[in-house]
């Protein structure tokens, strides 16, 4: 326990990072970028005989501040990984079979006074006077549309200010990537598979570790990157597991890759099937597909089996498995160990967020550098602020599957009618009655646009909130037709998506 350790530790010189997957290069290529000149001794740690979980293709729009502080330039990165634009996730038959909307990045619409576009859609939606929710948002139409171009940072007040990207890439490739840089900044790679963990008997840090071969690598500081094993947080120090299956049942996918098709859609698409979801990642060489199912409604050959029956092409490999137990260490940080990535806990990949969690400990492990030495209260508010955000992130998915109308197959009706943690149903609650939604921390992830769209899309918000109807159906109407306009207008003259990559940062 944090509250057991000595007041202070021995000083952080030597920085261990244990795994070599997009968890370890990350942290690498960002500590080596931002400690440059710091005296800092940066080494990772990885395996190629183990080798990395191998997905992880889709990110949210934070990702670009990570490029930014990590100095890596955007072009170079969506050419060196066959990177292409991400507007946001299509959901298809998740409310009901046939339903489809897009939980777009960026802005919906613009406010009345204090009142937010999605009440006077709401009003007028079910007069059907009121186009599709779409038509109010530039990611979504543009989403529809295939189209993508850069909102220009210097000009606010332009109409594409409100739009809002991220990027799908070869998560092998990105990692390759960032292991280039962190390389030329200095970092040491050293290749072995580690064995054993040893602690020192004075404190119960982590001293050093051991490889296959007997080469021993020290540090001050462990930043575990070891994936699902979590070798020094989980097996050597022995942290507990916080298991979240009863909220979110999905404990097993299986991934492949299928030949491009036009056009190149600038979104993630997720399509709910009877036992979990699949989903569509678009890169510039290939389609990444999986099935994510839970392991107690389906089978693995059928899941296998629906997977493949539901590819736009032949697919390019066999489906790959991987099992995982939603939930988080109970503690991220313990002695001289940081699990960052999936040695820390995991969280479907429905909303695109482990790599961005990847980020934000690395920031926060940046924020709360142990450079005089690891002290309890520095521990105590990085792992405050780790469960926070899990559980907060863990709560917008849960949403996903108790909003549905859904109960044709076993894992639907038992999804819809599970018990959920209370904090989540008050929401739930206050959005039904009056389509209110009030974020209660300024560290929550999603925003309001996100959990709107979100809720109204899986159905929940059938009645608009009874102060929209302060404004005449005139004036209502006619500021809902200036957005469509606009939107409608804009996204328009936005190129192909397809046509965007190709110019700018193809990586042919
Ligand atoms: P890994 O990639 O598993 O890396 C672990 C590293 O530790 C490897 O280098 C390995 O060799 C090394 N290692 C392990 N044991 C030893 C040892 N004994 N000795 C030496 N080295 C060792 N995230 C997203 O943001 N977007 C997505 O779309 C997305 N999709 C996903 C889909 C699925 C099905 C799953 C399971 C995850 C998905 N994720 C996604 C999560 C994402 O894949 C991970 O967060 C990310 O890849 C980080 O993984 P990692 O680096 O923590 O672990």
């Amino acid at each position: 326990m944090a509250g057991a350790m000595s007041e202070t530790s021995r000083a952080v010189r030597k920085v261990t990072i244990v795994g070599g997957g997009t968890a370890g290069w990350m942290a690498a290529a960002l500590l080596s970028r931002l400690f440059a000149g710091g005296g800092f001794d940066i080494r990772l740690i990885e395996s190629d005989e183990i080798g990395t979980i191998g997905v992880g293709e889709a990110t949210i729009p934070a990702i670009r501040t990570f490029m930014e502080l990590a100095g890596l330039d955007q072009v170079e990165m969506i050419r060196a990984t066959q990177a292409t634009f991400k507007l946001g996730i299509e959901f298809v038959d998740w409310r009901a079979k046939g339903t489809s909307y897009i939980h777009g990045f960026g802005t919906i619409g613009q406010d009345l006074l204090w009142l937010h576009t999605h009440q006077f859609w709401l009003k007028y939606a079910a007069r059907g006077q009121a186009k599709p929710f779409d038509a109010y948002a530039l990611n979504c139409l543009a989403a529809r549309r295939n189209r993508f171009c850069m909102p220009d940072a210097r000009n606010p007040d332009s109409p594409l200010a409100g739009l809002d990207y991220a990027y799908h890439f070869d998560a092998s490739l990105f990692a390759r990537h960032l292991r280039a840089q962190s390389e030329a900044r200095g970092v040491t790679r050293i290749e072995g598979r580690i064995v054993d963990t040893i602690c020192r008997g004075e404190d119960g840090h982590v001293d050093h570790v051991v490889l296959a071969d007997g080469r021993t690598v020290d540090g001050d500081l462990f930043v575990d990157c070891s994936g699902m094993r979590s070798l020094l947080l989980g097996q050597a120090l022995g942290v507990g597991y916080e298991d979240w299956r009863h909220w979110l049942p999905c404990d097993r996918a299986l991934a492949v890759p299928c030949a491009s098709i036009a056009p190149l859609t600038p979104y993630t698409r997720s399509t709910a099937r009877d036992a979990g979801w699949q989903w569509r990642i678009p890169l510039q060489h290939r389609i990444g597909n999986g099935h994510v199912y839970a392991s107690d409604y389906i089978s693995d050959d059928d899941a296998a089996a629906t997977l493949l029956a539901n590819l736009d092409a032949a697919p390019l490999a066999d489906p790959r498995p991987v099992r995982f137990v939603p939930g988080r260490r109970l503690r991220a940080w313990d002695k001289n160990v940081v699990a960052i990535g999936l040695s820390s806990g995991f969280l479907e990949p429905l909303e695109s967020t482990s790599i961005h969690l990847i980020q934000t400990a690395l920031l926060r492990l940046v924020a709360l550098f142990p450079g005089e030495g690891v002290k309890p209260a520095d521990v105590a508010e990085y792992n405050r602020q780790t469960a926070f955000e899990m559980t907060d992130i863990r709560d917008f998915i849960i949403a996903h599957y108790k909003v549905t109308e859904r109960e044709d197959t076993p894992f639907w009706a038992y999804v819809k009618h599970m018990a959920i943690p209370d904090s989540l149903a008050e929401r739930l609650e206050l959005f039904r009655t009056s389509a209110r939604f009030f974020l209660h921390s300024r560290a929550e992830l999603f925003r309001e646009e996100s959990w709107v769209q979100v809720l109204i899309g899986q159905g929940l918000a059938m009645r608009h909130d009874p102060m929209v109807d302060l404004i005449p159906d005139a004036d209502a109407l006619a500021y809902l037709r200036d957005i469509e306009a606009v939107i409608d207008d804009v996204s328009a003259r936005m190129p192909d998506h397809a046509a965007f990559v190709a110019r700018n940062c193809s990586a042919a």
